[in-house]
């Protein structure tokens, strides 16, 4: 049985093109972008096509705005630490309440040992940001907002060039932790009020480990990597060459195929909802479902929690995730779903489905096959009392 694999907010599967790229880097062309040598040359010129590519991809005005890093959650971490250095005479932050750890781990930690003050803004029923909340946090004390392009659970897209524009009006800079929506949604930079945004290689078919942080031209910045020279004196460490070529071609490629893939998997997907909507009853889509990625379902089956729902999706070979946090063997939802408030989904979890470019009609029959059963399954178990216990511990009570 041909594995499913429609987890692909957690990572996705590297495209054979950027390994093709990647496999000069790790062999012949290993020299460091640094040296003065023909080496040193050959890698200096692969970084700066990369940095062209992504440059691309963001429509941003220009390539040194292009800053790489190990991942998101490093490029999250600088922009925020950053942008404190940088801007001292103020400390506060304002974050969505369902940004991505790599924010808010950062906020709460800068909250206990440094004092600064984080507004969280709430999100609505569906997921959508409290506007009026968001503007009254802004003030001349605040360094820096940072609010997700798009949510990894939900999928809805915040309007982060209007939200920018308001940080910039009481002079506070804007950060967006755009790992979702680099690849899945067309992004123009350039002529934005946004001053910096998080991409990361594995969420677009690149490797793990490898990221970017755009950050404007002229806006104020602090190294987070204290070391050499490298990046423009901005981050010190060698650069992850083989890396930065993967992100580099994932770049390219998202950007050529960006509208015909968004296309594909937002047909894949409404097939898929309309499906599992119409055979189960009680179910609904967490989130609001015009403001979305077209790649993201997140589906809640009343009486049916997510995370048992995959466990037994995974036994049909079908990767899916639950918004829930597994801590301990106790399901709890996530601090997505508790803070949309919609009560069917705290008590039951959101299963998540997240599509890449490789799915195909044959992965989302399997899920319209196998889902309604599973769900009817667990429905009749959680109703008989003597398995109600049973259905609580960890996985091998479904078996
Ligand atoms: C995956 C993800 C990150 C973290 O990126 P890494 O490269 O894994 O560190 C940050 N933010 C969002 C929204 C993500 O989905």
């Amino acid at each position: 049985m041909r594995a499913v694999y429609l987890d692909n907010n957690a990572t996705t599967r590297v495209a054979p093109e950027v390994v093709a790229a990647m496999l000069p880097c790790l062999t012949e062309d290993f020299g460091n972008p640094s040296s003065v040598h023909d080496f040193g040359a050959t890698s200096r010129l692969a970084l700066k096509e990369a940095r062209e590519r992504v440059r691309a991809l963001l429509g941003a005005a220009f390539r040194e705005e292009i800053l790489f890093t190990s991942g998101g959650t490093e490029a999250d971490n600088t922009a925020i630490l950053g942008a404190l250095e940088a801007t001292d005479e103020r400390n506060e932050i304002v974050v969505s309440a369902v940004e991505h750890p790599a924010v808010l781990a950062l906020c709460s930690h800068l909250e206990r040992t440094r004092h600064v003050k984080v507004h969280r803004i709430p999100v609505d029923a569906l997921g959508g940001l409290d506007r009026a909340r968001y503007r009254a946090a802004l003030s001349r004390r605040v360094a820096l907002a940072s609010i997700m392009w798009a949510n990894n659970e939900t999928g809805v897209v915040f309007p982060v060039e209007e939200l920018a524009e308001e940080a910039k009006a009481v002079g506070a800079l804007f950060h967006t932790d755009a790992v979702q929506a680099v690849g899945r949604l067309p992004i123009a930079l350039r002529g934005t009020a946004i001053d910096m945004l998080s991409l990361s290689a594995h969420k677009l078919h690149g490797p793990k480990g490898v990221g970017a942080l755009y950050v404007r031209r002229g806006a104020p910045f602090r190294s987070l990597m204290l070391g050499g020279n490298q990046e423009r004196g901005r981050r010190g460490g060698t650069e992850n060459t083989p890396g930065i070529v993967g992100l580099g071609k994932a770049a390219e490629m998202a950007t050529s195929r960006l509208r015909g893939d968004a296309a594909r998997m937002r047909a894949l997907r409404d097939r898929l909802e309309a499906s599992l909507l119409g055979q189960i009853q009680g179910s609904f889509v967490l989130g609001d479902v015009e403001r979305r990625l077209p790649n993201t379902s997140a589906i809640v089956c009343e009486g049916a929690e997510a995370d048992a729902i995959v466990l037994l999706l995974n036994r049909v070979g079908v990767a899916a995730s639950s918004g829930a946090a597994c801590s301990a063997g106790s399901p709890a939802p996530s601090h997505v779903v508790r803070a949309m408030s919609v009560l069917a989904a705290v008590a039951a979890g959101a299963t998540r489905f997240s599509l890449s470019r490789d799915n195909d009609d044959d992965d989302i029959d399997r899920v319209i096959e196998t889902l309604p059963l599973i769900v009817e399954r667990l429905r009749a178990r959680s109703h008989a009392p003597e398995t109600a216990v049973a259905s609580r511990s960890a996985e091998p009570a479904y078996a």
